[in-house]
């Protein structure tokens, strides 16, 4: 099979040919359809992160395709299901976060293209009981980046508490923002989108952004301000920046929810304005299986719209570098 490798941190991937992997106890085999590039890839290629992947590596948790084989302790009728290969590839299952609902902070996790190898190839091996069923009509192409970036931004929009008539403001419109417009929509908010790019703000009135900002051209936070301080906002842009116009537009009793995570990992937030306006800021990192099942439930129901670009894999590195330029409308789907 054909994987695209990261043999050096900081270094070009490599397109090379593996032996295809046989599945061990509790494991499937998956001949994927779909793959999609999430940041978190990038920054696992460049070693960003205070945890840093260890080379040779496969990258990629936006993993779309069938099972093909199955290992022992796994039912045989799973072969030929169409399923998803997300972040979480494993936890211990008993902890105290796993057994409460909130599995994707068990401290025994294993990680997608991250700490094992992931789906910027033709095969991966998954966990049987880690991977999510994709329904019938959906796309394979749309459910790849819904696989992270759906999943994620779902979850974000989940834990901000956002409700009917709250206003969230969305910071960065790319692959996880198109879609945080959508779920704040569905869960009854008014949008505000905030991006430095005018195709992108363009894109967020589209998908339901009633009000937008560029903040090249304008403060962000005075802003959103004086469009009465945003209930929610979704850090999604990768710049600390971003993240203090976030909590400068918050109202009082906001809600700050951090998702991307910049390879700059410092921000400064002000003590006395947080106490005093009552502000909550809150980490929120991807979504469990049952929040993964119910954003392929929203998109089968055709209540989101996925915008991606479709590239062979072989064009990993220059997708890399188009992402990183902001080239892309939002997500680029490899097919193996
Ligand atoms: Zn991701
Ligand atoms: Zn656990």
């Amino acid at each position: 099979m054909r994987v695209a490798v990261v043999r050096e941190l900081g270094e070009p991937l490599v397109v090379e040919e593996r032996t295809l992997p046989v599945p061990s106890h509790g494991q499937v085999l998956v001949r994927l359809e779909a793959s999609g590039l999430c940041h978190t890839d990038i920054h696992a290629a460049h070693g960003d992160w205070p945890v840093k992947p260890h080379p040779p590596f496969v990258p990629g948790h936006e993993g779309v395709g069938l099972i093909t084989a199955v290992g022992s302790g796994v039912a045989a009728d799973r072969i030929g299901r169409r399923v998803a290969v997300p972040w979480l590839h494993t936890a211990c299952g008993h902890c105290e976060h796993c057994v409460s609902g909130w599995e994707t902070l068990c401290l025994a996790q294993q990680n997608t293209g991250y700490s094992v190898d992931g789906c910027f190839g033709e095969y991966v091996l998954a966990d049987a009981d880690y991977v999510v069923a994709v329904p019938d009509g959906i796309d394979p192409r749309d459910a790849a980046p819904l696989t992270c970036a759906g999943v994620t931004t779902y979850k974000a929009i989940k834990v901000s508490g956002a409700r009917t008539s709250d206003l969230v403001a969305v910071f960065g419109i790319g692959g996880l923002g198109h879609l945080a417009v959508q779920y704040a929509r569905i869960a009854g908010a008014r949008v505000v989108a905030v991006d430095v790019q005018e195709d992108k703000l363009e894109l967020a009135r589209e998908l339901g952004a009633e009000f937008t900002v560029n903040a090249t051209a304008e403060d962000p936070a005075a802003a959103i301000q004086a469009l009465g301080g945003a209930d929610a906002a979704i850090a999604l842009a990768v710049a600390p920046k971003a993240f203090r116009d976030a909590y400068g537009g918050l109202r009082r009793g906001g809600t700050l929810v951090f998702v991307a995570l910049p390879a700059d990992n410092h921000v400064e937030i002000p003590i006395f304005e947080t106490v005093l306006n009552g502000i909550t800021i809150v980490g929120s990192i991807v979504g469990t299986r049952t929040d993964l099942r119910e954003v392929f439930e929203l998109h089968a129901a055709g209540r989101t719209t996925v915008i991606r670009e479709q590239r062979p894999l072989s064009e990993v590195n220059d997708a890399i570098a188009d992402v990183e330029a902001g080239r892309v409308p939002a997500r680029v789907v490899f097919t193996p």
